[in-house]
């Protein structure tokens, strides 16, 4: 593969940047490693437009390291509630703990160090490297592939590893040493802004004059896509067990896992005999069960087909189940404890 004249590359995506960049995002002022990392954590696998309350909330909560490291894990995981891939939250407050045990409060400015904090890949320890530190270091996000695959017309799916590796090393070899956090950026914004998923709008875009995909009008092929494989279906009961005071049980998942450390409703297979399973693990006698409409959720590798019940139970003792915490969650509350999307989308209806 044959790489375009590097100097100019760099040139024409800078001016682009200075006239047309993103320059006002709220984790660019004031510029700190923690905000850089939060963010960017934030943003791994989501929109900009999606992060920013969530980001204003969070650092509003959170204003330091230090005020993350000392915070609840379930305060942490509140606020992360709707955004997904849970283990990312449960990550920043690791990953604040250890800054402060080890590192004295202080952010690491070396990639080798910071990547072995929990939650910090390659790309994230470019951003912080380049966007706080202001060194140089290359990054690669969806952005960025998304432009150097149409930009070469990379013949494959940028997933594979071999593709990913190349597309790392074509973004080093074009990333400068002077400025590299200005074109780091430029580059995501121009990912972002122009060379967008759908209809990229070539005509403003700097590297228009090297571009394969743009010279064979076949933008639309570049990035190759993932081969199709079908996501398989998993099918649960999710129960909402209500007690004389119109309280529903909630149990906490374990800390890993899908919604890990989130509070969420008592669940079981379609196999199950209901009232036998609420005896057996809850010792709750069930005097009405009615099921509710179905409804499907996805996570990135399964779809969830959630059937759930309403259960009427006269008891209101404590329950546990395999030593794990449950709690008897107040309708008349708002809810604040950190919840799964789906379960709080069911809690809100039932209560209506
Ligand atoms: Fe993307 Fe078009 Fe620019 Fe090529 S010319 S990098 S396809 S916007």
């Amino acid at each position: 593969m044959e790489f375009f004249d590097r100097d100019q590359i760099q040139q024409r995506l800078l001016d682009w940047y200075a006239n047309h960049g993103r320059k006002h995002l709220p984790w660019k002022q004031p510029l700190t490693p923690y905000r850089v990392w939060v963010a960017e954590v934030m943003l791994q696998q989501t929109q900009v437009a999606t992060v920013l309350p969530y980001y204003e909330r969070f650092i509003q909560r959170f204003a330091s390291v230090e005020d993350l490291a000392a915070a609840a894990l379930d305060d942490v995981l509140q606020l992360w509630a709707g955004l997904g891939y849970y283990s990312r939250a449960r990550n920043l407050h690791r990953t604040a703990q250890i800054i402060i045990s080890d590192h004295g409060g202080q952010f690491p400015d070396e990639l080798t160090l910071l990547r072995k904090l929990p939650g910090i890949g390659e790309y994230t320890a470019g951003a912080i490297v380049s966007f706080a530190f202001q060194r140089q270091a290359s990054i690669v996000d969806g952005n960025v592939k998304r432009v150097i695959s149409r930009l070469h017309a990379l013949p494959d799916w940028p997933g594979q590893s071999q593709t990913h590796r190349l597309i790392w090393d074509i973004a080093t070899h074009y990333t400068p040493k002077q400025q590299c956090h200005l074109y780091n950026q430029a580059i995501m914004d121009l990912g972002s802004l122009v060379c967008t998923p759908n209809q990229p709008d070539c005509s403003q875009c700097p590297w228009q004059i090297f571009c394969i995909a743009h010279q064979r009008q076949q933008t639309d092929c570049f990035p190759v896509k993932k081969p199709t494989v079908a996501k398989p279906t998993q099918e649960r009961y999710f129960l909402l067990l209500k007690n004389p005071q119109q309280q529903i049980l909630l149990e906490k998942r374990p800390p890993t896992g899908i919604w890990g450390g989130l509070w969420s409703l008592p669940e079981c297979s379609l196999t199950q005999n209901i009232s036998h399973w609420c005896k057996q693990y809850y010792g709750l006698s069930i005097h009405q069960q009615s099921p509710l409409p179905t409804f499907k959720h996805s996570f990135s590798h399964y779809h969830l087909m959630i059937h759930p019940i309403a259960l009427d139970v006269s008891q209101t003792i404590n329950v546990i189940r395999d030593g794990g915490q449950t709690c008897w969650y107040d309708q008349a509350q708002a809810i604040t404890q950190g919840i799964p999307k789906p379960v709080k989308y069911l809690l809100e209806q039932y209560q209506s």
